[in-house]
C-alpha cells in the first residue's frame, strides 16, 4: 500500500525524495494493474516531470531528455505525455500548458490545481465536492457537463 502524500506538507520545505518514491511506485502498481508497460523512456519522462513540483512544458522537457538522448524529437515527449497522462500519473496545468506529476494517482481523485505564481510551484487539493456542486448547478441548467479544469492561481505557503 502507498502512503498519501498530504498536500499541506509539499508546499512546506519537505523530503522530496519521498514525493519522487511515491510517484514511480504508483507508476509501476497502476501499469502493472493495467497490464500495459512502464518503458524506460514513459519513466524518464515521468522522473523529469517529478524532479521537482515545478510545473514543466513538453519543450523543456526535450531538452532535458536530449541530454540523455540526443536524437529525441517532440513526438517522443508527447507520446510519453500522453501515456502517462491517460494512466493518470500526470497531469497537464492548462494554463500554464505545462504538466505536474500526480502525488494520488493510485486513488481516485478530482483536484484543483493550485498554482504558485512565485516560484511556479503547483499542487494538487482534493476538490470533489466543488466539482460535484458544480456538474450539479450544470445539469440544472439542461447541461450535460463532461470535464471540468480547475486552476487555482495564488502564492504558496512559502512564498506568502
Ligand atoms: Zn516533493
Ligand atoms: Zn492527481
Ligand atoms: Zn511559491
Amino acid at each position: 500500500m502507498l502512503e498519501t502524500i498530504d498536500s499541506k506538507t509539499v508546499q512546506q520545505p519537505h523530503n522530496h525524495k519521498g514525493c519522487m518514491q511515491h510517484a514511480l511506485q504508483a507508476a509501476e502498481q497502476i501499469c502493472t494493474k493495467k497490464g500495459v508497460r512502464l518503458t524506460a523512456i514513459r519513466k524518464r519522462i515521468l522522473e523529469l516531470i517529478c524532479t521537482s513540483h515545478k510545473a514543466i512544458g513538453a519543450y523543456e522537457l526535450l531538452d532535458l531528455f536530449k541530454l540523455e538522448d540526443p536524437k529525441a524529437k517532440p513526438v517522443t515527449i508527447y507520446r510519453a505525455l500522453d501515456f502517462l497522462m491517460e494512466a493518470g500519473l500526470v497531469h497537464k496545468i492548462e494554463s500554464l500548458n505545462a504538466f505536474i506529476g500526480c502525488l494520488q494517482a493510485e486513488k481516485q481523485h478530482k483536484s484543483v490545481i493550485l498554482i504558485c505564481d512565485n516560484c511556479k510551484n503547483a499542487y494538487e487539493m482534493d476538490a470533489t465536492a466543488v466539482y460535484e456542486s458544480l456538474f450539479a448547478l450544470s445539469e440544472s441548467m439542461q447541461f450535460k457537463p463532461q470535464c471540468l479544469t480547475l486552476e487555482l492561481h495564488g502564492l504558496c505557503a512559502s512564498c506568502s
